[in-house]
Parts: C-alpha cells; sequence; structure tokens
C-alpha cells in the first residue's frame, strides 16, 4: 500500500497497488497515479432498492423450467453489498478494408477458395471492465447504455452504502482493449458469412472517449433450503447479470435418468463395438457417450445451474471471483 494526494482537494490516502485510476474518498474527484484527473467521469444511479431486486430476481428465476416452485416460499436473502464497478467505454464509427477468402460453391471442379475483398461499416459503444473484483469474463459482454447515467457523486455512493471499486487498467489500456475488442466482433462477423484468411488492410475511424462509468450492481448472497447460492443484479436496470439457482426435484430426477440412461448407453456401444472388433468406434463412443453421461449426472447431483446475460464462465472462475468478494 502506498500513499496518494487527491490534486483536488489534498486528502491524502492508501491505494491498492494493483489500481490505475482512484477516486478520492473526501470530495469524489477521479485521477491516475500521476495526478491527471479524469474529467468525464459519471455512474449509473441506483432505481432498484435491495427489496425490488430480491422480487425482480425470484419471478425472473421462476420463469426458468429448472427453478423449484417453492423458491419464493424458502428464499431467504443471507447477505448483500452494493458496489460501483467502473468501465471504461468507448464509442464511435468504425471503417475497415479487408480482403478474405470464400468458397466458390458454383465451381466445377468441387470447392475452390477465392479472394475477396470489401468493406465493412461499425457503430460501436464498448464498455471495457476495469477491475479484477468481479471476474472480467462476466462483464466482457456486458451491454452497456450510457443514457440515464448521471455525473459521479461521492455522497450518492455514501447514501445508498455503496462501494467504489477502482479501475486497475490505464486509459491506455482501456482503449488497446476497446480497439481490440471492435476488431474482434468486426472479424467474427466476417467469419458468420464464411469468410477465411481475414486481414484488415485498412482501419479508419476514431473512438471516441473515454467515459468513465461506475455502474452500481449488487452481490447477493441467499439461502433456499439452507443452501448458499450467489446473484449479480445491475441496480440500476434490474437485470440479472449472473446467478446460481438451485434445481428443483423433479428436474434433478430427470437429470439422474438422463445421465444414467446415457452412461448405460456408452457401455452397451462399446461392447457391441468389441464384439465386432471395431476397436475405435468402441473407445470413442465409450468414451464421448460416457462423458455426456457424467456431465448430465453431475447437473443432477449438483442440483444448481448457473445461468444469466453473462456469457459462461467456467466454474474454477467463478470460485475464484466470488471468493474474493469478502462479504
Ligand atoms: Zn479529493
Amino acid at each position: 500500500m502506498s500513499k496518494i494526494v487527491c490534486p483536488y482537494c489534498g486528502y491524502d490516502f492508501r491505494l491498492d497497488p494493483r489500481e490505475a485510476v482512484v477516486t478520492c474518498p473526501s470530495c469524489g474527484t477521479s485521477f491516475t497515479r500521476s495526478g491527471e484527473v479524469i474529467e468525464e467521469h459519471l455512474m449509473g444511479r441506483v432505481n432498484y432498492s435491495i427489496q425490488d431486486i430480491l422480487e425482480v430476481f425470484k419471478e425472473w428465476a421462476l420463469r426458468k423450467p429448472e427453478t423449484p416452485d417453492d423458491l419464493p416460499l424458502f428464499f431467504r436473502l443471507k447477505d448483500y453489498k452494493l458496489v460501483f464497478y467502473p468501465f471504461w467505454v468507448y464509442s464511435g464509427n468504425i471503417v475497415v478494408n479487408y480482403t478474405g477468402h470464400v468458397k466458390d460453391i458454383k465451381g466445377r471442379y468441387g470447392t475452390k477458395l477465392i479472394e475477396i475483398s470489401g468493406k465493412e461499416e461499425e457503430s460501436v459503444e464498448t464498455a471495457i471492465p476495469a477491475s479484477s473484483y468481479l471476474h472480467t469474463g462476466i462483464l466482457d459482454d456486458f451491454v452497456f447504455n450510457v443514457r440515464g447515467k448521471v455525473y459521479f457523486s461521492n455522497s450518492y455512493v455514501r447514501k445508498y452504502g455503496g462501494r467504489i471499486l477502482n479501475s486497475e487498467i490505464t486509459k491506455d489500456e482501456a482503449e488497446k482493449r476497446a480497439w481490440s475488442k471492435v476488431l474482434n466482433k468486426i472479424r467474427e462477423r466476417l467469419s458468420l458469412r464464411d469468410i477465411s484468411n481475414i486481414m484488415f488492410t485498412n482501419i479508419s475511424g476514431k473512438l471516441e472517449g473515454p467515459l468513465y462509468v461506475h455502474e452500481p450492481f449488487y452481490i447477493i448472497r441467499y439461502l433456499y433450503r439452507g443452501r448458499e447460492f450467489t446473484f449479480i443484479a445491475d441496480a440500476s436496470d434490474s437485470r440479472i447479470i449472473h446467478a446460481y439457482i438451485p434445481v428443483g426435484k423433479v428436474f434433478r430426477m430427470l437429470a439422474l435418468a438422463a445421465g444414467l440412461a446415457t452412461l448405460g448407453m456408452a457401455l452397451g456401444l462399446g461392447l457391441i463395438g468389441l464384439i465386432l472388433d471395431l476397436e475405435i468406434f468402441a473407445i470413442s463412443s465409450f468414451l464421448a457417450f460416457g462423458i455426456l453421461g457424467l456431465f448430465i449426472l453431475s447437473k443432477g447431483i449438483r442440483g444448481v445451474i448457473r445461468t444469466g446475460e453473462s456469457k459462461p464462465i467456467s466454474e474454477k472462475e467463478a470460485y475464484e471471483f466470488l471468493s474474493k468478494v469478502a462479504f
């Protein structure tokens, strides 16, 4: 931990060595380690109380087929946190010229690759998650809407008992990530049109920004029949970003039955393969169906699913980030 002095009000405080941008706990000014003040600093409002969010969550969860019907009855809030999470937000119009290959399906002699070139335009608004407090995998695809954001205010955060998280990446690093995110998106879209060997020959346009935006999230721990689960919701618009929900009894039974049936099939196909001297078939079908069977079985045994708007991350990643969130 080292000390830093606010260039605006002179307040001195400690900062974490990972932090690249800090918000002064006294006056709310955000500035870099070298003292550069971040002018465009916005925040999302807390439009939903914790009670509102719990109601939204229960309704949302009940729409999933796996959720037990008695979730609202046995639901207990364990504890929660409100964190203001930092994003760097860029917007702009990007034009790229590219070359690539497509399959010539009309070709007489089977598939032949022909070279093409083209131009692609992309209107972007992209938000780069900036703190490792929440696993960035969860927030990479977070769809950001700058409308409705207001200028950042420390007293507002305090009023709601929130905690401000600081950016661990610099503005330069954020811009690099924004560019690679935009270009990856264009590349993915071109790949969907079956274009391969894509090369960008010219990139023009500008990413405007950044805006430094703190978005409020509730991180909530709840109990269902004594078991603990977690979810994350946007306090501004009530979106459920990431959630663990219990799986009801009926659904678990179905998963167990399907898992066992699949394992049975793995054994059966393996045996048939061995009897017919088809060793490769025996091994590969035994492994493929065996793994699938175990996977389905594990769903039934664990009795929990992960869901929400975020892109899926691995169990290990989810565990790591949740264990960091000290309640
Ligand atoms: Zn200050």
